[in-house]
């Protein structure tokens, strides 16, 4: 991941090959020997230096399909193709930031979560503790390097996962509603961090969320899941929209309020801020 000195605000433009290429994919779980499908056809490219938000109520599949991608489930049905390869056994080339805030090592301090995996993926010692320096930095953790995942705040645990996850330099980096536990204002502020450091780094990210303002804010393109089993409703490009205060922006979220509302069949629905 090539660290550029002037953020980026557009991803890189579509000319190139998608990296991830997911194509009619349906997902499920066996139970009692029959498959309960959770995704039933999703279909969507991620190219490089994009961000992809996928959206939608709660139960509808989004942790599901990241887990596919991750290559934690077999999809069922279609294909999902990362760089042409569609054997998508889990490697480091796809890190994942879950919501929980136990995903850190405990009886390691912050910056030994980072050197750990890096030295476990083959970079020498050096190497390790020159990049977890560096994406530290990035996530203004520097100065918390020492501490131990229970002596941080629920948002400063978030910060160091990302960085983690940020320092194997992955071809896409994963992340399952990361910010979801946190309070508001926390919210806010690693969702304004996340926006600055991922479009700077040039990160390819696929961000699961079912916060609207957060699909907005972060993404450049907003992949809507319906209820489960889901099918994509609509993919909405919002790369030029990153002043919530704009009207656009307020428009888009009122678009994508709509859509969620006209597919909540299902009184079990989350709410959407
Ligand atoms: P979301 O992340 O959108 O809230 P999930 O992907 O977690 O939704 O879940 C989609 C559906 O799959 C739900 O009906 C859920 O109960 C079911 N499900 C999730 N994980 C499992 C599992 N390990 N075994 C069986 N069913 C599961
Ligand atoms: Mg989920």
């Amino acid at each position: 991941m090539e660290l550029r000195t002037s953020p980026a605000d557009t991803p890189a433009p579509r000319t190139s090959a998608p990296l991830l290429d997911v194509e009619h994919a349906r997902v499920g779980y066996e139970l009692d020997g029959r498959l309960q499908v959770a995704v039933e056809d999703v279909s969507f490219a991620i190219h490089p230096g994009e961000h992809v938000m996928l959206l939608g109520p709660s139960g509808c599949g989004k942790s599901t399909l990241l887990k596919t991608i991750a290559g934690f489930i077999e999809p069922a049905g279609g294909s999902i193709r990362l760089n042409g390869r569609t054997d998508l056994s889990p490697g480091p080339d796809r890190a994942v930031v879950f919501q929980e805030f136990d995903q850190l090592f405990p009886w390691f301090p912050v910056e030994r979560n980072l050197t750990y995996p890096l030295r476990v993926n083959g970079r020498s010692k050096a190497d390790a503790a020159r990049i977890a320096a560096e994406y530290l930095d990035l996530m203004g953790l520097s100065h918390a390097a020492d501490r131990y995942p229970h002596q941080l705040s629920g948002g400063m645990k978030q910060r160091v996962a990302i960085a983690r996850a940020m320092a194997l330099e992955p071809v896409l980096l994963l992340m399952d509603e990361p910010f979801g536990a946190l309070d508001a204002q926390t919210r806010s502020r690693l969702q304004r961090e996340l926006h600055e450091v991922a479009r700077s780094a040039e990160a390819t990210i696929l961000f699961v969320t079912h916060s609207i303002q957060e699909a907005v804010y972060i993404g450049h393109r907003v992949v809507v899941l319906g209820t489960p089993p889901s099918t994509v409703v609509e993919i909405l490009d919002v790369a030029h929209l990153s002043d919530p205060a704009a009207p656009e922006f307020t428009d888009a979220m009122r678009h994508l309020r709509s859509l969620l509302s006209a597919d909540d069949s299902t009184a079990e629905s989350a709410t959407f801020e």
